[in-house]
C-alpha cells in the first residue's frame, strides 16, 4: 500500500464527515463482518424526553421529579438531560456518585431533610441494597411494556417511582442497517436499556429480535464483543457514550459518533462528524474501494 493512496482515502473520508485515527484503520475496516450497534445516541437520537412520572406511596410527581432532576443536574446522560429539562426546581445536592451504565445517585437537602436518592435502573438500586418487592416489579413491567424507557427513583432506601422516557430513532437510522446488510454484514443493537424497548427500535430499523441484546452493563458490551470475535467474526462497535468506549476498544474497529462523549471519540478508530449512522456503511464501502485501488 502506498502513503498516498491511503491518504486519498482519508482525505476522501473526511469530506464524508468520517474522521479516521490512522491510515491503517482502513484495512480492519475491510474485514469487519459484524457491526454491533449502540441503541442511545446511535440509532436513536438520544434527545430523550420525560413522557410520564409515575410515583408511588406517599410521593407526588413533583417530589420524584425534582430529586430526581437535582441529581441528574450533575450528569451528562441523555436520560439525565432529559429528566433535568422536565423542571426547574433543584435542590442542593452533595456527594454526588454516577455509574456508566447504571445511574446516578447523590444526597439531597430537601428543605428540612436530608435524603438519599438513587436514579437508575434495577441493578444500580439494588447495588444501592434496593430490591422491588412483587408488587413493584409488576408496576415496572407494565411500565416498560409501553415502550419506554423506564428509571427507577428510590428515595432513602425505598422505591418512590417510575420516570419514563420517550426517544426516537433517528433518520436514517433504517436506511444505515439496509446498507449494511447490502454490504454483505451483519447489523446487531446492544444497549443497557431494557428488553422491550431494545426490541421495539430493533423492528424499527429491521434488526431482528434474535440480533438484539438488552439490559447490559459497559463491561457486558465488552464481552458481548469478544464472544463474536472468540466465533471469529470481525466486529465494529458503534457507540457515543461513556459507557461504550470499553467495548469501542474491543472491537476490531470502534466508530464513535461525534455527538457523543470524549470518553467514546477517544476509544474509537473512526469518528462520524454528523450525527449520521448512514455513515457507518459509506465508511465501510469506502475503506473496500480505497484498498481495492491499492492493491
Ligand atoms: P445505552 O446502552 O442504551 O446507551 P446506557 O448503558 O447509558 O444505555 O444506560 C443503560 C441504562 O442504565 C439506562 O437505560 C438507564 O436505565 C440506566 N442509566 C444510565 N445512566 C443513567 C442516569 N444518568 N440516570 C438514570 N438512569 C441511568
Ligand atoms: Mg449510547
Amino acid at each position: 500500500a502506498t502513503p498516498t493512496a491511503l491518504l486519498t482515502g482519508t482525505g476522501r473520508g473526511a469530506q464524508l464527515g468520517i474522521l479516521i485515527k490512522s491510515a491503517e484503520v482502513l484495512e480492519d475496516t475491510r474485514t469487519v463482518d459484524t457491526v454491533v450497534l449502540d441503541k442511545t445516541g446511535t440509532v436513536t437520537s438520544g434527545r430523550l424526553a420525560v413522557a410520564a412520572v409515575t410515583p408511588l406511596s406517599a410521593w407526588s410527581k413533583d417530589q420524584v421529579l425534582d430529586l430526581a432532576a437535582s441529581v441528574e443536574d450533575s450528569s451528562e446522560h441523555p436520560i439525565a438531560r432529559a429528566i433535568a429539562a422536565a423542571t426547574p426546581h433543584r435542590f442542593p445536592v452533595s456527594r454526588f456518585v454516577s455509574a456508566p451504565g447504571g445511574g446516578v445517585r447523590a444526597h439531597v437537602a430537601d428543605g428540612m431533610h436530608s435524603r438519599s436518592v438513587v436514579v437508575g435502573r434495577t441493578t444500580w438500586l439494588a447495588q444501592n441494597g434496593i430490591r422491588l418487592d412483587d408488587t413493584q416489579q409488576e408496576a415496572l413491567r407494565r411500565a416498560q411494556g409501553g415502550g419506554f424507557t423506564t428509571v427507577l427513583v428510590a428515595v432513602d432506601g425505598a422505591l418512590a417511582g417510575f420516570v419514563d422516557l420517550a426517544d426516537t430513532v433517528k433518520d436514517g437510522a433504517r436506511e444505515a442497517v439496509d446498507r449494511l446488510r447490502e454490504l454483505g454484514l451483519r447489523p446487531m443493537l446492544l444497549t443497557g436499556d431494557n428488553g422491550p424497548v431494545a426490541r421495539a427500535v430493533a423492528a424499527e430499523v429491521g434488526i431482528p429480535a434474535g440480533d438484539v441484546v438488552a439490559d447490559v452493563s459497559p463491561e457486558g458490551k465488552v464481552a458481548v464483543v469478544r464472544d463474536l470475535q472468540d466465533e471469529g467474526r470481525v466486529v465494529a462497535m458503534v457507540g457515543d457514550g461513556v459507557n461504550d468506549a470499553a467495548a469501542l476498544a474491543q472491537a476490531d474497529l470502534g466508530v464513535a459518533m461525534g455527538s457523543g462523549t470524549d470518553a467514546a471519540i477517544e476509544a474509537a478508530d473512526l469518528t462520524i462528524v454528523r450525527d449520521d449512522v448512514r455513515a457507518v456503511p459509506t465508511a465501510i464501502a469506502l475503506s473496500r474501494r480505497t484498498l481495492a485501488v491499492i492493491k
